[in-house]
């Protein structure tokens, strides 16, 4: 049979190996421990740390869209980050692409240095090359050149078929952090990366009820080692999450596919009403590796990033929006707004890459009307209108919103 169409397998998600009812959502096994048999042998499933139905059945669809031979699911995304980056042991070498989620940032300098793994980063300078990569290559061995594409918040591109070659050329592996895009939008396994992971608290689970992340290759030898240190670990995903994460994944495609065409039509009208001084956004042409994007990936995402021209105006923007929450993370159903600088990247410690403006906005476009979003934005932005009203006040002020039904 043809494979798939991942909508398809998306769809058709419900199916737990061995259910003897024909349950068609995933059911939720929630036990910590599976009866044996035998004292001394063990049956399919154990110990839920090792294994569990629920987890496995997520596990193999998360695989299945990313073209992987098999998924590790991990208690968060800085998990699954953890987890792949215990493939460097003491003494190891690894390169880091300069432009990096905050967390990343610092598990990189506040642990890895710690634990006598060195990390350099270098500019992926996008467009078919990589000089600061093929230097930083030559320089000494290196055991894996770690990047992010679309990178969070300032939407960079790196080019994933260039920096695979020239890491395999070194003999050093490629991880992928692909969280803004999802396997819906993006498929680095089949630009030459060995690893791609995800947050998937993020767009793969998509309602902002679960923290949850997956590491995905085509290698059995390295998910094998992986599967070794993070049952040795204990960080795997608790069955409850994996369905969460399951019921969440069945609406990836139309979830991202509306959302993003909301991002779009929003980043447009952004950059012709001048709201911006920059409106940065994979999917404009004006966006410099907007070429080199569209041939890696499906589609831009959901994710805009915003140059004001002072931070007093990017802070602003984001207090007096009344659509989008003022939150960290993104991807969700509900659009949300946050100035890096002093939410998700507030974490990069010093001696890291600095830390993105405090004039960078990031918007998150959830499944709302887009022109209820872009009024919101134009009235945030002329300066007439109260600020966001306190958190305790929100839910009262929701209120007199009235409802367009047609
Ligand atoms: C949020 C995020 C992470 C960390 O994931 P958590 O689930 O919050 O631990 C890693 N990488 C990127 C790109 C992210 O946006």
């Amino acid at each position: 049979m043809t494979p798939l169409h991942p909508a398809t397998a998306l769809a058709r998600n419900g199916a737990v190996a061995g259910d003897p009812y024909g349950a068609t959502s995933p059911p939720l096994y929630q036990t910590s421990t599976f009866a044996q048999d035998r004292c001394d042998a063990f049956g399919e499933f154990d110990y839920t740390r090792t294994d569990n139905p629920t987890r496995r059945a997520v596990e193999s669809l998360l695989a299945e869209l990313e073209g992987a031979h098999g998924a590790l699911c991990y208690a968060s995304g800085m998990a699954a980050i953890a987890g792949a980056l215990r493939l460097a042991k003491p003494g190891d070498r690894i390169l880091c692409g300069r432009d990096l989620y905050g967390g990343t940032q610092r598990f990189l300098h506040e642990h890895l240095d710690g634990v006598g793994v060195e990390h350099v980063d270098f500019d992926t300078d996008g467009n078919g090359r990589c000089l600061a990569l093929e230097l930083a290559l030559r320089s000494a061995p290196v055991k894996l050149v770690f990047v992010e594409t679309p990178s969070n918040p300032r939407l960079s591109v790196s080019d994933l078929r260039a920096i695979s070659r020239a890491a395999h050329a070194h003999g050093a592996l490629v991880v992928v952090d692909a969280t803004a895009m999802t396997p819906w939008l993006m498929r680095p396994l089949d630009l030459g990366a060995d690893i791609v992971l995800h947050s998937a608290t993020k767009g793969l689970s998509g309602h902002g009820d679960v923290t949850a992340g997956v590491v995905l290759s085509r290698d059995e030898g390295l998910l094998g080692t992986l599967a070794k240190k993070r049952n040795a670990e204990g960080a795997a995903l608790a069955p409850f999450e994996s369905w969460l994460l399951a019921r969440g994944l069945r609406t990836l495609g139309v979830r991202v596919d509306a959302a993003q065409r909301s991002a779009l039509a929003i980043a447009r009208a952004l950059a012709s009403e001048g709201l911006a001084e920059r409106v940065i956004y994979p999917g404009l042409p004006s966006h410099p590796q907007a070429e080199l994007h569209a041939n890696q990936a499906r589609g831009p995402g959901v994710l805009i990033a915003l140059e004001l021209a002072t931070p007093e105006a990017a802070a602003q923007l984001v207090e007096r929006t009344r659509l989008f929450s003022t939150a960290v993370s993104f991807g969700g159903v509900s659009s949300s707004i946050s100035v890096p600088h002093f939410m998700s990247h507030a974490s990069v410690p010093d001696g890291a890459a600095p830390r993105p403006s405090d004039r960078l906005v990031r918007l998150s476009v959830g499944l709302e009307d887009p022109d209820d979003l872009i009024d919101d934005l134009r009235q945030a932005a002329s300066s007439h209108e109260p600020a966001k009203p306190p958190l305790g006040a929100i839910r009262r002020a929701k209120k007199p919103f009235p409802l367009r039904l047609t």
